[in-house]
């Protein structure tokens, strides 16, 4: 994992050298202050020699202001480096996210997500800039100032040196229960953002319910929780620098007492005895740089591990090798003995035959649940088929590039779903590169035109989030002018206008028809009356086709076709 942490670095080597090496440099000059005090003391002061000591002063002088320019290009290049590698990796998790499938996106929660590419990812990068840096200058610092402080003393330095296992195991000890409750910290804010992230889409629902009470509670209890996971690690933050500290300080009383004893036999100078406490705080300096780091490094840490699994994710539906670009298509579609479970215990759909000839148009027609959607969402390949195959043009889906797939196939749901900008940009989806006429005349088609007109600022008006700002009606509307522009062979209309009111849907289904002309189109209704012209009707029922034919044949046949619209022409009068 390590390796594959690191390998984020290749394309920013020369940064990284130049922020490395500076803050190298830095670290030695900071060490050299104890030993600058120490020449002072014994050796300056005793002299008197003023001339000496100014010009001794100025270097000193010269030495921290370049210091000072290295640690100036440390905090931008370093973080610069951290941003680099924090975009780069954050770039690879979008791009992996939209490859994979449906199945996936099924089981995720949309908050998690979020964190991992924002939180999770800012973290990553923190430690990118500071994780190996700080790790070596305090390993160097560390050796650096007991070579020094052997060089002054030699039993002080070894008396010194007795606490450094104390301080080694505490930050092991301390270190791995960080990891564990940085982690923990993390799914907390992975179940916020899924909470938020829901209350605000479905708001429309909890005030319905008038359920605010309900939905306060549930979130009480994730900021509860979160509360206690943060507590957890600062305790073990409390704990873990409370010891550093009063070892530190154990050990500068420990040599002062020492100090002064070797002071007074003679053993030692006052310069000496002055550099040798200011080394011991050096000394420390690292230990409390590696509890910094500890605090740091498994965030990063646990961040790198959620991303790393992330990329991992395989998409479960992805170009087979060699695909072939689906071109030229005229839209015939077959079904053969096509078998489908979401999940593997329980079959949803158990052996679908089904020739549809291109420009034809098919409906489904059933029970809620009995496998209409599952049966369209298979030809996009949204889910793959698990036995049996669909061929488009004769060719099997599986052997085609998703994307020309997919281009062929327009898909018009009950939900329309549009992006919080312009109507323009709403339309423009279906095709991106599409030009203002095209688009003008996708709005003309889809008899959009007035409607668009009487907007506050026409096709530059926001929609708001998913559209909360059109009706129901003209979100329809837009979406088929989406699909006239995107131009499919093969058209699928799932309960497109299911939730209008009557008048609305007769209007809407004008427009589906205008649409659907010289198309190969699957559609899904739930009021037959909207589908009685279709060239024939599949009665799907548990999984299977149980009924196949035109509604004339349907209805002769006497069978579940002809009693669910009798049904529905006593509910609804015709
Ligand atoms: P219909 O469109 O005929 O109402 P669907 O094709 O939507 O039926 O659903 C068929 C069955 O598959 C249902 O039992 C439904 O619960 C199940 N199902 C639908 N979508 C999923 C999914 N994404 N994951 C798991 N099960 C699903
Ligand atoms: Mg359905």
């Amino acid at each position: 994992m390590l390796a594959r942490f690191f390998s984020y670095y290749a394309p920013w080597r020369g940064l990284f050298l130049l922020d490395f090496s500076c803050a190298v440099l830095a670290g030695l000059l900071e060490l050299g202050f104890p030993i600058a005090v120490k020449v002072f003391v014994d050796d300056l002061l005793p002299s008197g020699n003023w001339g000496l000591i100014v010009l001794a002063s100025a270097g000193l002088l010269a030495i921290y202001v370049l210091n000072t320019g290295l640690m100036a290009v440390v905090t931008y290049w370093g973080h610069m480096l951290g941003i680099n590698i924090e975009t780069e990796m954050r770039r690879k998790a979008f791009e992996h996210l939209q490859t994979l499938s449906f199945g996936f996106f099924d089981n995720q929660k949309t908050g998690h997500l979020v964190a991992r590419l924002t939180k999770d990812l800012e973290e990553i990068g923190e430690v990118a800039h500071h994780g190996p840096e700080d790790l070596f200058i305090a390993v160097m610092t560390f050796i650096g100032a007991f070579f020094l402080m052997l060089a002054v003393h030699v039993e002080l330095a070894l008396i010194t040196a007795v606490v450094v296992p104390v301080g080694s195991w505490l930050t092991t000890r301390y270190g791995s229960r960080m990891t564990a409750t940085w982690q923990a910290i993390y799914g907390s804010i992975g179940d916020f953002n899924a909470r938020i992230e829901e209350n605000v889409g479905g708001i429309r629902v909890v005030k319905s319910f008038a359920n605010e009470e309900h939905e306060r509670a549930l979130f009480a209890r994730n900021n509860v929780g979160y509360r206690a996971r943060k507590l957890d690690a600062y305790r073990i933050m409390a704990i873990s620098q409370s010891l550093n500290y009063l070892t530190m300080r154990l050990t500068q009383v420990i040599v002062m007492l020492a100090g002064t004893w070797y002071v007074m036999k003679g053993e030692l100078s006052y310069g000496g005895f002055v550099g040798f406490l200011l080394l011991v705080g050096v000394f420390f300096r690292p230990v409390e740089k590696i509890a910094a780091v500890l605090e740091t490094y498994p965030k990063g840490i646990a961040g790198f591990r959620r991303y790393t699994d992330f990329l991992d994710t395989k998409p479960e539906i992805a170009d087979a090798p060699g695909a072939r670009t689906l071109t030229g298509v005229t839209g015939a579609i077959a079904f053969r003995d096509v078998r489908f479970a979401y999940k593997d215990s329980r079959p949803v759909l158990k052996g679908i035959d089904l020739e549809i000839r291109a420009g034809e148009t098919v409906a489904f027609v059933g029970p809620s649940g009995a496998g209409k959607t599952t049966i369209c969402s298979l030809v996009p390949r949204f889910y793959d088929v698990s036995a049996g195959a669909i061929l488009v043009d004769g060719q099997d889906i599986r052997s085609l590039t998703l994307a020309s797939l997919r281009r062929h196939i327009g898909i018009v749901q009950q939900d329309v779903f549009l992006f919080g900008g312009t109507v323009r940009e709403n339309v423009a989806y279906g095709r991106l590169d599409a030009g203002e006429a095209e688009i003008a005349d996708a709005v003309e088609r889809a008899h959009l035109t007035e409607t668009i007109a009487a907007l506050p600022d026409g096709l530059d008006t926001v929609v708001g989030e998913r559209g909360v700002k059109l009706s129901g009606g003209q979100k329809q509307r837009l979406s088929i002018a989406r699909m006239f522009l995107k131009n499919p062979e093969i058209l699928i209309l799932d309960e497109a206008t299911s939730a209008l009111d009557t008048e609305t849907e007769r209007a809407i289904q004008a427009s589906l028809a205008e649409l659907a002309e010289g198309r190969t189109t699957l559609v899904i209704a739930h009021r037959l009356s909207t589908i009685r012209h279709a060239d024939r009707i599949a009665v799907v029922i548990d999984g299977r086709i149980a009924e196949l034919g035109s509604h004339a044949e349907l209805m002769a046949l006497g069978g579940a076709y002809r009693r669910l619209n009798d049904a529905q022409e006593r509910l609804h009068g015709g």
